[in-house]
């Protein structure tokens, strides 16, 4: 295990935004009994533990994470009949590629998000188009630090909603690997939906390295309770999909498309992605989320929470 831990490793690259320091104590894990011994190094040192997916939806510091952070990258994958049983670590393209290949269905809508995991998208139940990973998670193994030992959750124990999970609410479960209940369809429906997602994100997506939706979309009720005379004016014909109001929608009501701090700018293509023009740095990012939030707030009285999480801060 020792050998395998690195000093000052480097961060950026393994985001999206390739934004960020290095970590303290680095480790990458490939099977999920590693994931007990990184724990148990990390207690006996006394430091905290943070998860790495695949980086796409990660602001880290640029003065990096303290302690060690865990690569989680067991991509571990196969399949019984409708079933697919797969690590945290593998990429929702691979696992993609491999539901199509034996002609199972469920996971369509992730074409084009890149380099998610499993884990990460479990925790924080990723979603697009009406479907999301919930619906075709059967039971997930997690490794509980706080016990010390690894539980199978069913879904129900899971407790799956808007960007959120029993995962996210509880960091001490680390999801190591999951059982997919997919449905075998014909191949040529399934390749039909992938490539449509796919032409959806190439129109709407920037290709400026970004985390992906900066802020969760809003439920409508609130924005009545707080602004009704907004709400009826501009808000309550543009309820979109879920029932939900697009953030991206009230960041373009305040006219910040385009606006810019340092490096940092929010998307002409969709205003809730902040992309890396090229040298931005994670101060820069938060600075401009923080002038996002407050206006919301000043102009609109609209609370905008983040979906993209924080690392290092
Ligand atoms: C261009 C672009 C498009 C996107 N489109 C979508 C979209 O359509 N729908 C959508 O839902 N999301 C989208 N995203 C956001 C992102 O891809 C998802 O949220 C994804 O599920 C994050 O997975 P990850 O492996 O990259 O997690 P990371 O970014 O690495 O981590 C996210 C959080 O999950 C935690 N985590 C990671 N692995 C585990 C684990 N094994 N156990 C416990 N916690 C863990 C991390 O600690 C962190 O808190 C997009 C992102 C980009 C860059």
């Amino acid at each position: 295990m020792l050998k395998k831990i690195k000093k000052n490793y480097p961060l950026a690259d393994l985001t999206t935004f390739k934004i960020g320091g290095p970590a303290e104590y680095f480790i990458k894990i490939s099977a999920k009994e590693e994931l007990k011994e990184a724990f148990a190094w990390a207690k006996e040192k006394n430091i905290q533990v943070s998860i790495l997916g695949g980086g796409s939806n990660l602001l880290i510091s640029d003065q990096g994470v303290k302690g060690l952070v865990v690569l989680v990258k067991n991509e571990k994958l196969s399949v019984h009949g409708e079933r697919m049983a797969v690590g945290a670590g593998a990429s929702l393209a691979k696992v993609l590629s491999h539901a199509i290949s034996c002609n199972l269905s469920g996971l369509e809508w992730s074409n084009g998000i890149p380099r998610a995991t499993m884990g990460g998208a479990i925790r924080g139940n990723a979603e697009a188009f009406g479907c999301s990973i919930s619906d075709i998670v059967e039971t997930v193994e997690v490794f509980d630090v706080k016990k010390n030992k690894f539980e199978v959750l069913s879904r129900s124990m899971c407790f799956f909603g808007y960007r959120k999970s029993v995962f996210s609410a509880n960091k001490n479960l680390i999801i190591c690997e999951a059982v997919l209940k997919m449905l075998r369809k014909n191949k040529k429906q399934i390749e039909e939906l992938v490539e449509r997602s796919l032409e959806f994100r190439l129109d709407k997506y920037p290709n400026l390295p970004s985390a992906g939706s900066v802020f969760k979309n809003l439920d409508p009720e609130e924005i009545k309770k707080k602004n009704s005379l907004f709400f009826d004016r501009e808000i309550k014909n543009k309820i979109g999909r879920q029932g939900l109001v697009g953030a991206g929608l009230i960041i373009d009501f305040l006219g910040l498309k385009g606006k810019t701090i340092g490096g940092a700018k929010v998307s002409l293509e969709h205003a809730n992605h902040i992309v890396n023009t090229g040298k931005a740095t994670a101060d820069e990012v938060a600075q401009l989320i923080s002038l996002i939030k407050t206006q919301a707030r000043n102009k609109f009285r609209i609370n905008l929470r983040e979906e993209i999480q924080y690392l290092g801060f």
